[in-house]
């Protein structure tokens, strides 16, 4: 029997299986991931003139070790204020002392000498808000997608002789038994004291059927959508020098709809994702100047909360990334003049223009796409944020759609992260507690330390 078994590697899973493995080195840990291991994580259709996903059985960007967080741009966003409500359980002291923790063995194992970005004192704070756009607090460490490699390769080569990694191997059922756990896969079970369920966004489906088979109370009522905007690095480089990332808000003056930029890759490119089948837009960027772009791309999103009776947040969500499909084949790019001028892009005016994509998208029509309440509130964003950032509203600027922010359904826990089972936790983005590396990343260290309290070990 396991001590510990960890469902999902991805940073919730790596911390909580970190932590148990350096404060107690004779705990039996196994830890499961239907995807692959760092060194064979790779997209069929990365580095190819292909404009849509394959649609593989796993996906290499999302699942294996490093879950989601593998390919990404390594942010590790210091703050309660975005990022997750994980304060909410632990509080917001410890919420904060957890990522810092996070952040010292993320320095420790590849990390160090990567920059740490802060808003404490800036001025850009007065100018945003004398625009009407607010600027949230926060301190973001950037490791970039090449060292955060590094540091979970160093994670990977610390933990694999200390437990059990079983790669390409998705976890079908959880069962509850008298001593702990039964953990099944296609080909075995597994028994553990305790089970730590950590299956990010990509997980969300298999984690809603654990939850009606187990009867755990959920909820899900937002989604954000909206589109992911890129344009000449130099015009948001006053913000990106400083900050690195810039969380604004802005209030649209039409439907006082909250809209926010999101995921800031100064000098990055451009990716699909896909969830669950469904193409989406997203972004990362490189610490090494040899591999940075000329442009600086960032999400607009706009968070839509559904009421009673409605209860599908992320099928709304996930209906209107489908359009996005159909039209395009997968993501649509349009020129922001062309939008505003109610026609769609075609090649000839995207290469004609000042904005040199970097992923290849379908030319088309957003307006076709996004509901006329979500396409208005980023357009007056746009002119907003055109006052801080002269240039981002040029025709040129390119905006790629769709990109849907997907909240997983939140699932009830108690101040512990444990289900209404004890010693079953569930943690990370699949919980619907974190949206982040560092609140992902968190919460994993904080329920891994709650396990060895909870057997008498001091730490
Ligand atoms: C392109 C991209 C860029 C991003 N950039 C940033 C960023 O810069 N900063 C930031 O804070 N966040 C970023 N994010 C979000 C961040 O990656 C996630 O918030 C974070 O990875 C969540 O961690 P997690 O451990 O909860 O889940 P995940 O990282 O999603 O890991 C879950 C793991 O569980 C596995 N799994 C799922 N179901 C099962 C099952 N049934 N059995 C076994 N294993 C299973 C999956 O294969 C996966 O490996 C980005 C995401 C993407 C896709």
């Amino acid at each position: 029997m396991y001590d510990v078994i960890i469902i999902g590697a991805g940073p919730g899973g790596i911390f909580s299986a970190y932590e148990l493995m350096k404060q107690d080195e004779n705990l039996k840990i196994a830890v499961f991931d239907a995807g692959r291991s760092l060194e064979q994580r790779h997209c069929p259709i990365d580095g190819e003139k292909v404009k849509s996903c394959i649609g593989c059985k796993t996906c290499a960007i999302m699942n294996g070790f490093g879950g989601a967080g593998a390919f990404s741009d390594g942010k590790y966003n210091i703050t309660n204020d975005f990022g997750g409500t994980l304060y909410e359980y632990i509080g917001r002291q410890k919420a904060l002392e957890l990522m810092k923790y996070v952040d010292t063995i993320n320095m420790s194992h590849g990390g160090e000498g990567t920059k740490m970005y802060s808003t404490a004192g800036t001025d850009l704070k007065k100018v945003c808000l004398q625009n009407k756009l607010k600027l949230l607090d926060a301190s973001v460490r950037h490791l970039g997608t090449d060292v955060n490699y590094v540091v979970l390769k160093n994670l990977y080569d610390e933990m694999k002789d200390h437990m059990d990694f079983f790669f390409d191997t998705p976890v079908e059922k959880i069962q509850v038994k008298e001593d702990g756990y039964l953990v099944s896969t296609k080909d075995a079970e597994y028994a553990c004291k305790k089970c730590i369920v950590s299956v990010g966004r990509s997980g969300s489906k298999w984690m809603e059927t654990v939850c009606e088979d187990l009867e755990i109370p959920t909820k899900s009522n937002r989604v954000d959508i909206g589109v992911r905007v890129e344009l000449p690095a130099v015009i948001f480089s006053h913000l990106t020098d400083e900050l690195y990332e810039s969380k604004i808000v802005y209030r649209t003056e039409k439907f006082e709809d909250n809209v926010r930029t999101f995921c800031m890759n100064p000098y990055g490119i451009v990716v699909n994702e896909n969830t669950n089948g469904i193409v989406t837009v997203n972004g990362h960027s490189y610490d090494s100047p040899d591999l940075r772009t000329e442009n600086t791309n960032f999400a607009l999103l706009v968070a839509k909360h559904f009421s009673e009776p409605f209860k599908d947040s992320n099928g709304y969500g996930e209906s209107i990334a489908r359009l996005s499909n159909m039209l395009g084949g997968g993501v649509i790019v349009q020129r922001f003049g062309d939008l505003v001028r109610g026609r769609r892009s075609n090649q000839k005016r995207i290469e004609e223009g000042l904005v040199t994509p970097t992923l290849s998208a379908t030319p088309g029509d957003l307006s076709l796409v996004l509901p006329k309440r979500i396409l208005d509130g980023i357009i007056e964003m746009i002119y907003a944020l055109d006052k801080i950032a002269p240039g981002t509203a040029n025709d040129d600027t390119l905006l790629y759609g769709v990109e849907v922010k997907f909240y997983n359904m939140e699932v009830e826990l108690d101040e512990n992260l444990q289900s209404r089972y004890p010693g079953l936790y569930i943690i990370g983005d699949g919980s619907g507690v974190t949206h982040s590396l560092s609140h992902a990343s968190a919460s994993g260290v904080y329920v891994a330390r709650h396990i060895l309290e909870s057997e008498g070990k001091a730490i």
